[in-house]
């Protein structure tokens, strides 16, 4: 049981109106879960059913958010892995955490009275990147378990399986999990435009007392290349500068900090890992 709960989260109460931006995105994603919602006709014209969806584009752009709708709007039990789990120094390890993974969804499902379950793989690059090397055997028998799993999927098995995975690199995925039937629905999620920007800045602002002089148009502006999560943390770092300043709401220089730092913080980052 202890090993069980392990990939389990809560199930997902995020609406797709939490995520700024990424209208196109989000559109294609609702699109594809129609295919869940709609299971009889898509039995009734012999569609091949969807059993994957790869979202790729840079970190911090709501890509987890993503899953997490996704689950919600289809009411799908939800578990959630990232790649970097299946990797371990015992071959089969990982092949048997994919197997679990399928388990735990469909008794989570089965359990909420749901007839369909998502599976959410982060950084999926991990488990199916091309490479060669020490570990290749037991990324192999971890992609391939995968492989079968999802084989497996049917349009009258139930609960009805969607695996949405994200990367960042899907220019290194094997081809085999690129194939018809398996991650053959690509989603870009790309970093926010300025009104994106401004959408996200008014999403994580919505809880804050700010002050007359903040625009978050203004800050929008100045965020040019920030991810959704990083604005994010934007948003949080005023409200730290403002607390300790005493200040009663959050003020524009607040926000100028804020960004600063973030943007700083970056650089810091990116600097440290060469
Ligand atoms: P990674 O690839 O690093 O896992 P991701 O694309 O999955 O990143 P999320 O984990 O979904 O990104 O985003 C991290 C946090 O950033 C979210 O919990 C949210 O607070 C914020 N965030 C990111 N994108 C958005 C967005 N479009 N709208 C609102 N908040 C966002």
């Amino acid at each position: 049981k202890g090993k069980q709960s392990k990939h389990l989260v809560p199930q997902s109460t995020v609406q797709f109106a939490e995520i700024g931006g990424q209208e196109r995105a989000k559109n294609e994603l609702k699109e594809a879960l129609d295919f869940l919602k709609h299971k009889d006709q898509i039995e009734q014209y012999g569609i091949r059913p969807l059993k994957g969806v790869l979202l790729t584009g840079p970190p911090g752009t709501g890509k987890t958010l993503m899953a997490k709708a996704a689950a919600n709007y289809t009411n799908s039990a939800f578990v959630a892995a990232s790649g970097s789990q299946f990797v371990e120094m015992y071959v089969g390890v990982g092949a048997q955490r994919v197997r679990d993974l399928f388990k735990e969804v469909k008794a989570l499902a089965e359990k909420n009275g749901q007839d369909s379950g998502i599976i959410f793989i982060d950084e999926i690059d991990v488990v199916g990147g091309k490479r060669d090397g020490q570990q290749q055997r037991e990324y192999d028998q971890t992609l391939n378990q995968l492989l079968t799993e999802m084989d497996g999927i049917g349009t009258s098995v139930k609960p009805r399986i969607l695996i949405i995975a994200a990367t960042n690199r899907k220019d290194m995925l094997d081809p085999a999990l690129l194939r018809p039937g398996r991650f053959d629905r690509h989603i870009s999620v790309d970093l926010p435009d300025k009104t994106a920007r401004e959408q996200i800045l008014v999403i994580h602002t919505a809880n804050k007392p700010l002050a007359s002089d903040v625009s978050l148009e203004q800050v929008a502006q100045e965020t040019f290349g920030f991810s959704g999560a990083q604005l994010e943390s934007v948003a949080n770092e005023a409200a730290i500068y403002a607390m300790r300043d005493q200040s009663e709401k959050i003020e524009a220089r607040h926000f100028a900090y804020a960004v600063d730092k973030v943007m700083l913080g970056e650089k810091v980052d990116r600097e440290a890992s060469g």
